[in-house]
Order: C-alpha cells, then structure tokens, then sequence
C-alpha cells in the first residue's frame, strides 16, 4: 500500500466516520428538544432556556458538518456536553446522571485524529477531572422536581445513552487497528502486482508445509515455471501489456490450483508452486493440464494476437534432501525444458545432477 493509498484510505474512514457523527448529532437534536419540554414540564425553566441554546449548539454543529468543518463541529459538541452537564448537575443534582456524559466525550476526544495526541490527553484528562468536581461541588445537591420516583430510570437510560458511543469508540479503533494489521502482513507477505505470495514470505510457508508432509508422510512436488520469450513480449507490446499478462498468468494459476498449494511469484516472470500430497506423476498431470490451459489463454482480450506459453521444472521432494537442493533441481529441470523447446513440463531426474554447474534460467 504506498502512501496516497494510505491517505485516501484515512480520508475514506474520516467521511465514514463524521456520517456516523452527524446521526447521532440528528439524535442529540432531537433529545434536546424533547428536554426543553421534559425540564418546562417539571418547572426547571433555567434548563429548559438553556437547552434552547443546546438544540442551536447541535443544529450549527450538524450545519457545520454538512459545511465540511467537522473539526470546529465536534468541538461545538463538546463545548455543549460539558456546559449541559455542568449546568444540569448543578440544578438537579447528579442521580439523573448527566455527568457520564463527560466520559463518553473524553473517550471520543481521544478517536479524533486531527486533534494531537498531547492535546486530546490533555482535554481527556480536564474533562475527567471536571467529572470528579461535579460530585465534589454537586455531590449534595438533590433532586426537587417532579418524578422522582423515576430517576434512577432517568440515571439508568442516561447511563446507557453515554455508554454507547463509548463501546463504539473501541469498537471502531479495534475494527481499524485489526485492519490496518492485515493490511501490513498481506502487504509483507505478498506481490504487489500479482498478489500472490513473494518469495521472502513464501520460505517460511514452504518450510511449515514439508514439516507437516514429513509428519503425514506425504508427497509433496515442487514446480519451477517460467513464461516463455517475455522479454521479446514485453519489447513488442510495451511493459503494461507485460505487467496484465503477468496479472493473468497469476489468476490462471492461481485458479487452477487448490487452496492447500502455495503458489508463490519467484522473480520477474517466474512462479514456485508447491503441490501437496501429490506425487510426481500426478503432479506431471496437473502441470501439463495447467501449461495447456496458459497456453489457451488470451492474456489481453483486447489484443487476441498475443499468445504466451510457460515451460515447468518439476521435482518430487526426496526424503533428506534440502529446500534449497530441491529448488536447485527444479530450476535445472526448467532449464531442460528450456532448452528443449520451451512449452513444456520436465521431471528432475537423479541423473540430471550432472547437470548441477548449469546455470538456472
Ligand atoms: P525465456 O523463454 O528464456 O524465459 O525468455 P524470457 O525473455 O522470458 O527471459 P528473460 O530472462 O530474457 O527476460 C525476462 C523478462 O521479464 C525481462 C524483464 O523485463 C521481464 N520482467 C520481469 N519482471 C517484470 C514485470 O514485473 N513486469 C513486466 N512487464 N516485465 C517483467
Ligand atoms: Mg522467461
Ligand atoms: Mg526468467
């Protein structure tokens, strides 16, 4: 992933994300109204003049998203959450619970991106430290309105309401950090082009696979294939055309395989499969029905003159011998096939050792 992908990922996530802000700025809204008539029933006409200017707060909040100024708006919001639960702790006192909404902004200063981080510490801790004072300076004050009976319904459902953007906050970093994780291993362990495995990642896969063949005692083949004349390819239709065709070559391979081979992009036009719980005549099947069906291919619908055709070197793991030996084999087997004609599949013979100070394709 280079850096402009990053970005407009990032981009992408912040507009996902001030959505979801300006909903619940809707249902902020709409709360506020319903508490302008809740406190001017119970006779708290102090709250319900303020909630007046509460209700303007997140109207110009959600003005101002919809203007693109999220930062400003979000600081609108917090601006109103702290007065409102500031003035309402101090007029009915803290069992209706108004102040949790404090922890809930505190957590959300800490998701926002654009604040720095000593910043949004800084304000997480202020509004922490502000939730502390309201018991300190509130903690006597006590409800005289009307429904009394109710509140600790009204602490209850307060509570609730404040919880949930704080489980979504750490829903939402969880979500993003196991992604962007992914998005580091797939990005380590694969191919930009092709995306398949690359060659460093692969080493250690092949190593767990012969580890898990020798323990089931099984058969496990490795093919060394390479696409025929791509140089000559690359000369006559420019280096994209060469890039697509590397792109379709992979594809083709990567869904004639199965799931438990590990199909890996060597070098530059040049691919490692590794077969499992293959021998190598049914191995030479499987390699002569995939050179067949690349050979069919057409790479470039657009241009059905081009053609391309692969030639494979095959070998049967022996039992003591090493991944580096055995890709050796492989690579001199690939060179016979080279050799002989190209668009072909050769098996590694014990009598090609000989061979050995041949230099590999
Ligand atoms: P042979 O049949 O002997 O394999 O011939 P060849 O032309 O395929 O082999 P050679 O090694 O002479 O050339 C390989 C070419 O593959 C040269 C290089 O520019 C091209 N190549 C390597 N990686 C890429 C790539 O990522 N994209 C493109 N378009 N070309 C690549
Ligand atoms: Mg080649
Ligand atoms: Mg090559």
């Amino acid at each position: 992933m280079s850096s402009t992908n990053t970005d407009v990922e990032l981009a992408e996530i912040e507009v996902v994300k001030f959505q979801i802000v300006k909903k619940v700025a809707y249902f902020a809204l709409a709360v506020h109204v319903l508490l302008i008539l809740f406190f001017a029933h119970i006779g708290a006409i102090t709250l319900a003049i303020t909630n007046l200017f509460s209700v303007a707060a997140w109207a110009s909040g959600i003005f101002l998203i919809t203007q693109g100024l999220n930062a400003l708006a979000l600081r609108v919001f917090c601006g109103e959450v702290v007065l409102h639960s500031i003035l309402v702790c101090a007029t009915l006192g803290l069992d209706v619970g108004f102040q949790f909404y404090l922890w809930t902004i505190s957590s959300m200063l800490l998701v926002d991106y654009q604040l720095k981080l000593q910043r949004a510490f800084i304000y997480s801790i202020s509004l922490i430290l502000i939730f502390a004072a309201l018991y300190l300076f509130f903690g006597d004050v006590s409800y005289n309105y009307p429904y009394a009976e109710y509140l600790i319904y009204i602490n209850i459902t307060n509570i609730i309401i404040a919880g949930l953007p704080m489980i979504y906050a750490f829903v939402y970093i969880r979500e993003t950090s196991i992604s962007q994780r992914q998005a580091l291993t797939e990005m380590a362990a694969k191919d930009h082009l092709t995306k398949l495995y690359n060659r460093r990642f692969a080493k250690k896969l092949i190593i767990d696979m012969r580890q898990r063949c020798v323990e089931s005692d099984s058969k496990m083949c490795i093919v060394m294939g390479d696409i025929d004349f791509f140089k000559k390819i690359n000369d006559t239709y420019g280096h994209d055309k060469g890039d697509t065709i590397l792109m379709s070559v992979a594809n083709a391979i990567t869904e004639y395989l199965s799931q438990k081979d590990i199909i890996v992009r060597w070098g530059g036009e040049e691919f490692l499969i590794i077969l499992t719980d293959t021998d190598e005549s049914a191995a030479y099947k499987r390699i002569e029905q995939l050179r067949e069906k690349i050979h069919s291919l057409a790479p470039c619908p657009n241009d059905p003159k081009i053609s391309i055709s692969m030639s494979f070197g095959l070998i049967e793991w022996r039992p003591l011998a090493s991944l580096k030996d055995t890709l050796h084999q492989a690579d001199i087997a690939l060179y016979k096939s080279k050799h002989s004609g190209r668009n072909k599949t050769t098996i590694a013979t014990p009598e090609q050792d000989y061979m050995n100070n041949f230099k590999p394709v």
